[in-house]
């Protein structure tokens, strides 16, 4: 009977929504902390955490009250008018980031677009780039999100295929070569714009050094260096922010998915004043970004990540589970790599699907996704304790035997 009804339920959800996803054939109805449970009353351990924008775990009582406080007080004004709850929300933003401004948009793409415009803008204004000619240098197997001009960049046939034609002014180089960057570099380089770790490429992490290398690139040929920190940031990895694993300051940073606390969309394009101070009045916005609501839920977000030490137990925890995964061997199983909660295990395609594998870790409760065909990601909330990372142990074991 149940079962009928996730099949009648998924049916229905087919003839009326876009296929632009595949998902797991699993319908879900409630969420708590590291948990969710299906319509049948079956329980897993999610380990997907919405590609990183629930790092704090479903329906956190700290972001619900922030929600349910401010939704009855003030939600929306448009930026017309001044609010009480911005300013707090993106001062707290910037003193994490070690950066002066921030502009507060919706979504991840709307935020990556933001620093495009942003740093197009400082070429022409302050590199003096003859109008027009300015470039953007992005890494191969990106992922920065689905607008037009963000999948021009894309190197992803899957991103890109009769959605044409494309914004140019972007380079793509190979993700952690730093020398091919400094060899594309020109005068009308506006800007790098890379993800510190990349996630939807399967969690790909480039040698240590490298993101040294390239704000020393940047800086040396007054470019400025982006980070896109939307998946990697807010604590995933086991620090505030990916390119801090490394000695660096990015000239801007991109956040997103779990600044919205994982109940609202949120992000924000942060940056040092030269570069902000160029967007002016009318040059750019968004009607939703920055409203009061999004101010309260944002700067709950970020104050109960610190408050609950959830990155402190992403870097203890990550380290744990990778070395514990590490010890599984399997034909099946390529690689197993990461940082912090954030871990992409590589499957050999010749044998097995990584889809496949998302299927068997459904049976046995525990939710994930896989990467481009061949990694699955281990991604739970950041809040999660050791007895859940040792109960889904056992479950990826049992996969594996
Ligand atoms: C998810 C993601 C985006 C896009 O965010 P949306 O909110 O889906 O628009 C951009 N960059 C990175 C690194 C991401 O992981």
């Amino acid at each position: 009977m149940a079962q009928n009804l996730t099949q009648a339920l998924i049916l229905q959800e087919s003839a009326v929504c876009a296929h632009n996803y595949h998902p797991l054939p699993v319908v879900l109805t409630k969420g708590q902390g590291v948990w969710v449970w299906d319509i049948e009353g079956k329980k897993y351990l999610d380990m997907m955490s919405a590609y990183s924008a629930l790092s704090h775990g479903h329906c956190h009582p700290k972001i619900i009250s922030a929600l349910e406080q401010q939704s009855h007080k003030l939600a929306m004004v448009s930026r017309a008018f001044h609010t009480e709850t911005l300013a707090p929300f993106l001062k707290k933003l910037c003193e994490l980031t070690a950066l002066d401004c921030a502009l507060p948009m919706n979504t991840g793409a709307e935020a990556v677009e933001t620093a495009i415009k942003a740093a197009r803008r400082w070429g022409y204004q302050v590199k003096q780039i003859p109008k027009n000619q300015a470039e953007i240098i992005v890494a191969t197997e990106n992922f920065h999100g689905r607008t037009t001009t963000i999948i021009s960049f894309s190197s992803d046939q899957t991103y890109q295929a009769d959605f044409g034609p494309f914004t140019p002014g972007f380079k793509l180089v190979p993700f952690g070569d730093s020398e091919a960057i400094k060899r594309a570099i020109t005068p009308n380089t506006c800007a790098i714009l890379i993800e510190p770790i990349q996630g939807e490429a399967g969690i790909i992490i480039p040698k240590t050094g490298y993101l040294t290398e390239v704000a020393a690139i940047a800086q040396d040929n007054q470019v400025l260096f982006i980070v896109d920190e939307i998946q990697s940031g807010l604590g995933r990895t086991g620090k505030w922010f990916a390119y801090q694993h490394e000695n660096v300051q990015p000239d801007g940073v991109i956040v997103g998915k779990a600044l919205g606390g994982g109940v609202y969309p949120i992000s924000a394009f942060v940056a040092k004043k030269a570069v902000m101070d160029l967007f002016t009045p009318g040059s750019h916005g968004s009607t939703f970004g920055g409203n009061a609501l999004a101010g309260a839920i944002g700067l709950a977000a970020l104050t109960t990540l610190e408050s609950e030490k959830m990155i402190e137990n992403s870097a203890a925890l990550g380290d744990y589970f990778l070395a514990e995964l590490s010890k599984i061997a399997h034909p099946w199983i390529k690689t197993i790599r990461g940082r912090g909660l954030w871990i992409g295990l590589e499957v050999n395609t010749n044998l097995i699907q990584a889809r496949d594998i998302c299927l068997k870790l459904l049976d046995v409760g525990i939710l994930s996704k896989e990467a481009h065909d061949k990694v699955i990601r281990f991604a739970p909330p950041l809040i999660i304790q050791k007895a859940d990372v040792d109960w889904a142990l056992s479950k990826i074991k049992l996969v594996f035997s």
